[in-house]
């Protein structure tokens, strides 16, 4: 089975291909995203913001959360419960018998590095049950749950970046995607944008991935950051393709200032234009922020 390392909010793991993030609600201290499969909801994630003085009991916590499910199905059973370990936290497992054939395999550990409770949610049908515990056991043994350093992988787009970090907006569409992060001590941008159907809008709508950055991807930038203005352009090497990095001024008057740079690219294995921007709040934070591009990976 070949698996790629899926990130997001800082929570990391391996996933088989083709399983995606589609869905996410998030509120203040609580949240939850999902992950389907080409066939069904394969995982729902949710978090929740506990200070470690209020930190749950692990046997507790599950048997409230099987109780509140039983409220919804009278049929529900449980099957076993196993101690485990999460990136070094105690974990509980077990094994819920959903509607037949429909089962579920629940998860749910403490990070007290974070502060966040876990709980997932990881769907299949009986028939399905060795495929699903093998890709379980791989999710398990490579979760990670805090460290310095967080794994972002937007729709097979993937950056390394630091824990302060968040995704503040985004959109999928079969159109231009785009991804928002922001870095709330420093108060830095980074932009991840993609088009689908890249060899396409190449042949009949644009002469270059350069001609698509400035009709699609600055403008929506600027719309954020303020117009810029080019100051340089030259050709780069980006995420083992060839691309363009754009050098950009946010005022006019200063002319030789950079404060923004795009790199620009289309990759061929996923055939997808991909642009990402760095905008700091000042332009100082450049050369830290360009440290960040070696970690990208698009295919
Ligand atoms: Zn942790
Ligand atoms: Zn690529």
């Amino acid at each position: 089975m070949r698996t790629i390392a899926f990130g997001w909010r800082g929570l990391s793991f391996e996933l088989p291909k083709g399983w995606e993030l589609v869905r996410e609600v998030i509120e203040k201290k609580h949240g939850y995203f999902e992950i389907e499969d080409e066939t069904m909801l394969r995982l729902r994630i949710y978090w929740e913001k506990i200070p470690f003085e209020k930190s749950p009991e692990l046997d507790k916590q599950l048997n409230k959360i099987i109780t509140q499910l039983k409220k919804k199905s009278k049929e529900l059973k449980t099957t076993g419960k196993i101690r485990t370990k999460v990136h070094h936290h105690d974990a509980l497992l077990t094994r819920v018998k959903l509607s037949p054939p429909l089962e579920m395999l629940l998860l749910l550990w403490y990070c007290e590095k974070r502060e966040k409770s876990y709980v997932i949610h990881m769907y299949y049908r009986l028939e399905e049950y060795k495929y699903i515990e093998n890709i379980l056991k791989k999710i398990i043994n490579s979760i990670r749950c805090h460290g310095e350093k967080y794994l972002w992988n937007f729709q097979g787009i993937s950056i390394v970046l630091p824990s302060e970090y968040e995704a503040v907006a985004y959109r999928i569409t079969s159109g231009l995607s785009w991804l928002r992060l922001y870095n709330l001590k420093s108060r830095d941008y980074i932009f991840i944008f993609y088009n689908t159907m890249g060899s396409e809008l190449l042949k009949d709508y644009y002469e270059s991935v350069y001609d698509w950055y400035v009709d699609m991807v600055k403008k929506e930038v600027g719309k954020l950051i303020g117009r810029c203005t080019e100051r340089g352009r030259e050709e780069t090497l980006i995420a083992g393709h060839r691309g363009i990095r754009v050098d950009e001024g946010k005022f006019a008057l200063l002319r030789k200032k950079v404060n923004v740079i795009s790199y620009i690219w289309y990759c061929e294995k996923t055939n997808r234009l991909i642009s990402v921007i760095l905008a700091p709040s000042k332009a100082e934070h450049l050369e830290n922020l360009r440290k960040f591009i070696s970690t990208l990976r698009c295919h």
